[in-house]
């Protein structure tokens, strides 16, 4: 894995297409990702960016943006407060092309920075989307944060499975320690979103989902034929996901049928209908 810096002038990026609805901007402190060889990084579409690749492997890199303190301060006065006008809304939805707490954040600290500045220059809503259990260790901060803003914590949990058979590659963190995150998040007074995206073959549907209801407020289900960006899922078609499920004995979740069936169970354990979003509606929902 190779790791540089990179300059960065802006860092607030206007949304369109899948989170234009709900959000007014995407943040992303880092570009490639250090999570790009385990399972997530076999479908993930941020694979697909070639102004983010430049030639190279995904899960290959991992660049990090400098001075991303200074350019949201800069941009945020500027958006929030125009010289003329009334104060704009800022819904920033953080990341969306790269993940927010990878292993490295530990010495950068980039994310960790920028939500102490939140602090100080607060967003209207941020949602926080990440694949790993690293985001407990920013608690203080995101306690502080939660007083000045709306704040989720989304935590994408896919199985229930603590592997999938060869030759899937191994989860980089295990069901078990982003549950317990999102039960340490909850338990601190924060708003948690299960993010269930894309659904992967499950052991036991009716078990996990009673376990996502006793640890989020909202639980979002995505699959790739809806929710990958492209018409009936054909950036994923375009990986080994798909031949995978079949040759591994999981065809059936290659379907929509599967997929709905799943979604009926989490509404009966959810009991309310708002808890339970579905891809796109479900992403830019405002329910808290
Ligand atoms: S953590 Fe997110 S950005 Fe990184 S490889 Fe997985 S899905 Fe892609």
């Amino acid at each position: 894995m190779k790791v540089q810096d990179i300059p960065s002038r802006t860092i607030l990026n206007p949304t369109g297409g899948f989170l234009g609805e709900g959000f007014t901007h995407t943040i992303n402190l880092y570009r490639g990702c250090a999570l790009g060889n385990s399972l997530c990084g076999l479908y993930c579409y941020a694979q697909w960016n070639p102004y983010h690749l430049q030639g190279r492997q995904w899960g290959s890199f991992l660049d990090v943006k400098e001075g991303v303190v200074e350019a949201y301060r800069m941009q945020y006065d500027r958006l929030k407060y125009p010289r003329s006008g009334e104060a704009k809304p800022l819904n920033i939805f953080m990341s969306s092309v790269t993940e927010p707490y990878p292993p490295q954040e530990h010495t950068t600290r980039r994310t960790r920075h920028l939500l102490e500045e939140m602090i100080t220059r607060p967003p209207d809503l941020l949602v926080i989307q990440t694949h790993t259990p690293l985001v407990i260790d920013d608690l203080p901060v995101l306690q502080k944060l939660h007083e000045r803003c709306q704040l989720r914590i989304h935590i994408t949990i896919e199985t229930d499975r603590s592997a999938l058979p060869q030759p899937f590659p191994r989860q980089a963190y295990s069901p078990e320690s982003r549950m317990h995150a999102l039960q340490t998040l909850r338990a601190a007074g924060l708003h948690t979103v299960a993010t269930v995206s894309p659904l992967l073959p499950l052991h036991d549907p009716w078990q996990f989902a009673k376990d996502l209801e006793a640890s989020s407020h909202r639980v979002i289900l995505d699959h790739y034929l809806l929710g990958d960006g492209s018409p009936e899922g054909k950036r994923t078609q375009r990986t080994t996901l798909p031949q995978l499920l079949e040759n591994t004995g999981f065809a059936e979740w290659k379907t929509l049928e599967k997929f709905y069936e799943i979604v009926g169970i989490f509404k009966k354990v959810f009991c309310d209908a708002d808890r339970v979003g579905v891809s796109r509606e479900g992403f830019n929902a405002d329910h808290m």
